[in-house]
């Protein structure tokens, strides 16, 4: 029986009630008044159900779609400007006991090296990611319960924290780690992490056990069940999303707004975040032995409809996706993106041919740099920031301030110092002169003058050699 509420799997994403839906959408596909009214609803910036999300998605009349893009694009403007976060992944260790069967690291891959870093490679990978110029990473690493031990995760977090090197400096550290016990989410609550990360690969009961066939993953509730022991363990943000192509794309993008729903109901908070990731070819895996491939338009219609439906959660494309289909969802519904990563384990200290630890093949390849300077091109500002987590400002209290559409005065002040931090000490001769005047002319739009002038203040005071400042 479905039941938002629950703090069952199978209760509060239940495979009938998706069923019911996909029947409810392909029923009214036609159906162009509901539509259109789906869309006004949309348009209120409340969100939609899953149902409602599903009809979305099922429609296919070329001129609904555009009134669909046209909104997202209008409602991603509204709540979260021009800015894109950037982060990278660091992958600290892939051995695995899981089965996987989309993923190189599964256990029964006996060729691919396996590698954990020790604290001093941790140091030279983060001084790399820090000459980049990143602040905020997303910790990666396989399922070993005694290789990858809770200790070393938290051993390396506080190793990642303590470094500074030059300027540089990791201020942000998300995680994303195999399901895990209430009291396990709590040390990493206690260790200053930002997001839990879990994806849910696909929603589909009978799918998830036939594509995880061994190790802990295998169990589908506990897997499913992992972001509500995290909120209990007190991490309140929490990051969902599902590998696009193990099930059909429409019934995983029900089950993922019926987990959204489930944690509102449940914890009074939805996913700060939800990542859409899509299978990459990797060593031992072909993407075309999975039948649910998504293509590039159905991908974008997937991030529009996310977009209305969850307006106040981020969105996150990782480099597994290429320039060409970055910039078009960028513009629909995007909030953050990965930039100029590596997968494998020590990838950014190795030197090139070192054994290949490679989760999967990035498709985009750009250094940060070229990053950045393509989405200040495409009017973006790059930011940086890791403000609000670090000033308390998590789960419903970051939702507050992006409902009460006050990221004029707190994000984009925000963005545009830490892109000044970025330009400064990281960025290519070009890219510098783009970004400085991107920063004057953004600063005008800054709606509240006080705060405006405290920005100009600390734009000078960067010129002096002052770094991290925040609203
Ligand atoms: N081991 C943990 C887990 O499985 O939850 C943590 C992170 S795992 C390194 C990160 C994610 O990579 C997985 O959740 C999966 O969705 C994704 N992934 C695995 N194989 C992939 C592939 N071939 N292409 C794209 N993404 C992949
Ligand atoms: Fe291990 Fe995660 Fe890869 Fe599965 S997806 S094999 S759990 S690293």
């Amino acid at each position: 029986m479905y039941n938002v509420k629950s703090c069952k799997a199978d209760e509060f994403i239940n495979h009938e009630e998706i069923l019911e839906t996909l029947d409810y959408a392909q029923a009214n596909k036609n159906n162009r008044a509901l539509i259109e009214q789906l869309i006004d609803k949309a348009a209120l910036c409340k969100g939609l159900t899953h149902r409602e999300a599903a009809l979305l998605l099922c429609c296919d009349q070329p001129d609904l779609i555009n009134r669909i893009y046209h909104l997202a694009k209008e409602m991603k403007k509204k709540f979260y400007g021009n800015r894109i976060v950037m982060f990278a992944p660091l992958y600290l260790s892939n051995y695995c006991v899981n089965g996987c069967i989309y993923c190189p690291y599964h256990a029964k891959n006996h060729h691919i090296s396996r590698k954990k870093l020790t604290q001093d490679e941790i140091r030279k990978e983060v001084v790399a990611l820090q000459d980049m110029g990143h602040k905020r990473l997303a910790l990666e690493m396989g399922e070993h319960p005694h290789i990858n031990t809770m200790e070393y995760l938290l051993e390396s977090i506080r190793t990642i924290y303590d470094i500074h090197h030059k300027n540089g400096a990791i201020r942000r550290v998300n995680v994303n780690i195999a399901a895990t016990t209430v009291e396990n989410y709590r040390k990493l609550k206690d260790a200053g992490i930002g997001t839990y990360i879990l994806f849910q690969e696909t929603y589909n009961k009978e799918n998830y056990e036939r594509l995880h066939p061994a190790g802990p993953k295998s169990n589908y509730a506990y897997h499913t069940e992992a972001m509500d022991r995290a909120m209990q363990g007190g991490i309140d943000d929490v990051g969902c999303g599902v590998l696009f192509g193990l099930t059909s794309y429409r019934y995983d993008l029900v089950g993922l707004l019926m987990h959204a729903e489930h944690l509102e109901a449940a914890f009074g908070v939805g996913p700060h975040t939800i990542s859409v990731p899509r299978i990459r070819p990797a060593d031992d895996i072909n993407p075309q032995d999975f039948p649910n491939a998504v293509p590039d338009d159905m991908f974008c219609h997937i991030v529009a409809v996310i977009r209305l439906a969850v307006p106040y959660t981020g969105m996150i494309v990782s480099t597994r996706e290429s320039k060409a289909t970055r910039e078009k969802v960028l513009e629909i519904g995007i909030s953050q993106i990965s930039g100029a990563s590596s997968t494998s384990v020590g990838g950014y200290s190795e030197a090139d041919g070192e054994e290949d630890t490679a989760q999967f093949d990035t498709n985009d390849k750009r250094t940060l740099d070229e990053v950045v300077s393509w989405l200040m091109k495409r009017g973006f500002v790059p930011s940086f920031c890791t403000a609000c987590y670090r000033a308390g400002r998590t789960g419903d209290r970051f939702m507050a301030l992006v409902k009460a559409g006050q990221i004029g005065n707190c994000c984009s002040p925000n963005a545009l110092m830490t892109l000044k931090e970025y330009l400064m000490d990281y960025a290519s001769e070009s890219t510098r002169r783009e970004g400085e005047k991107m920063i004057e002319e953004e600063m005008q739009k800054i709606p509240n003058p006080k705060v405006r002038e405290i920005a100009m203040l600390h734009l000078k005071q960067m010129e002096e050699c002052q770094r991290d400042f925040r609203f």
